[in-house]
């Protein structure tokens, strides 16, 4: 991966987008799939999906960008730099929404970028870099468009059936990719200097806090475990307290000290336990085995593995102590995605030079920035989300908050093209 320089200065000059025009075309946008209380309906590979990325691509087009749809069926535009020699820097999200949401997510991260564009236009600024625009593919069914283009999409997922009645291969073909040469699509993004990610919060963090703008440190990984109790089922009522290897209540314990360490190690890891079952689950029979989900995210990779190592060695103490047996199994795995520092910088920078406050925090959501920061450097800015709610129509983020996340976007990208190279 290439080093990223960042340019400490203040980029001159310092420019902002038409945040009226941005906000239209941000409501403008439902008219694909807009529902009558404010949310959007746009599950990927739908009409209403393909007619907003037709219209995306109208605007895209006007903005003065190159525009195609790469083998993976990400819609992608570029806009030449003055160096050609550079690679380019790569901004985007999705415009896809989950069944019946909301109107922000991903929307403002692809129609910011294009404000983006035609300010650069119209203020005549040449960037050195060439800039890349992603509108990415079924973000919302699994990040299919960005993972794609990171070879993380094992074959038999292509005939899943998705939300809009598709499979993902046919989806695919709707959309103009080319779903026979897939493999045409892992590295079609080439060589890429960076790649910036405007999003919205999806918690209430910001809102609570009064700040306008989240400098994301990057996209927490998840590890789960199956955890099994094996004890000895026997008679509740013939069976003495002392006499007892109740599974049940070794879990128990287990479960507190589940959230006891997490708590106690210091950083920002959570640890879940969320779903139990226990065998043979009767009223008058003490329960002989409990199997139940153990879930761990942080920002990094090692520290699950901590919170693990620290469970692993309580449950060995309850084990002891009740006559139990703790078995763990791991059955799902999401890699952590932290974000580059030079563009955590960036961000700072670029807020500041607006004069918004900021502050540093995890994203305990997946978006494409994961996938690109296997790539190149990742940066991400996220702005508030009113009452933290989001994948419902109640969805929503003032318009000031969303042109100020893009006013901070392009900051970024002008610090990132003046530093890097
Ligand atoms: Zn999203």
């Amino acid at each position: 991966m290439n080093r990223l320089a960042m340019s400490a200065r203040r980029p001159s000059p310092l420019l902002r987008v038409d945040g009226a025009r941005l906000n239209a075309e941000i409501e403008s946008l439902r008219r694909f799939g807009g529902t009558p209380d404010g949310g959007t309906h746009r599950v990927a590979y739908s009409d209403e999906d393909l007619g907003a990325r037709e219209w995306v691509t109208e605007r895209m087009r006007e903005a003065g960008l190159r525009v195609w749809v790469d083998p993976a069926g990400n819609l992608v535009g570029e806009l030449d730099g003055t160096d050609p020699d550079l690679p380019p820097i790569a901004v985007g999200s999705h415009i896809d929404t989950v069944p019946f949401g909301g109107s922000y997510d991903g929307t403002i991260g692809v129609l910011g970028a294009i404000e983006i564009v035609r300010t650069l236009q119209a203020e005549g600024h040449r960037l050195r870099h060439p800039l890349r625009l992603y509108t990415f593919q079924n973000e919302e069914g699994g990040k299919t468009g960005s993972r794609l283009l990171i070879g993380a999409v094992p074959p038999f997922e292509l005939d899943v059936q998705t939300a809009s009645g598709f499979t993902i291969r046919e989806g695919i073909e709707r959309l103009g990719g080319v779903p026979e040469d897939l493999s045409r699509s892992e590295g079609a993004a080439g060589e890429l200097a960076a790649f910036l990610e405007l999003h919205i919060e999806q918690g209430a963090t910001l809102e609570r806090r009064g700040i306008p703008i989240g400098v994301v440190e990057g996209i927490v990984g998840i590890r789960r475990w199956f955890v099994t109790v094996t004890g000895e089922k026997n008679h509740a009522g013939t069976t003495p307290m002392a006499q007892r290897r109740d599974a049940l209540v070794a879990a128990s314990r287990l479960v507190v000290a589940v959230n006891e360490t997490a708590r106690s190690i210091e950083g920002g890891q959570v640890a879940t336990v969320g779903q139990v079952d226990v065998d043979p689950g009767a009223p008058n029979v003490i329960p002989g085995s409990v199997r139940f989900t153990l879930e761990v995210r942080d920002l990094s990779m090692d520290g699950i593995q901590g919170v693990v190592d620290a469970v692993q060695g309580r449950a060995d103490e309850i084990g002891r102590d009740t006559g139990t047996l703790f078995d763990f199994e791991p059955f799902y795995l999401s890699e952590a995605a932290p974000s580059s520092e030079a563009l955590r910088q960036g961000v700072e920078g670029a807020a500041a030079d607006l004069g918004l406050s900021h502050v540093r925090m995890p994203s305990g959501a997946g978006h494409d920035a994961q996938s690109m920061a296997k790539l190149c450097p990742m940066g991400m800015v996220f702005v508030p989300s009113r009452a933290g709610i989001s994948h419902a129509p109640d969805e929503y983020t003032a318009p000031e908050q969303i042109t100020a996340g893009v006013d901070v976007l392009m900051g970024v990208l002008l610090r990132t093209d003046e530093g890097a190279g």
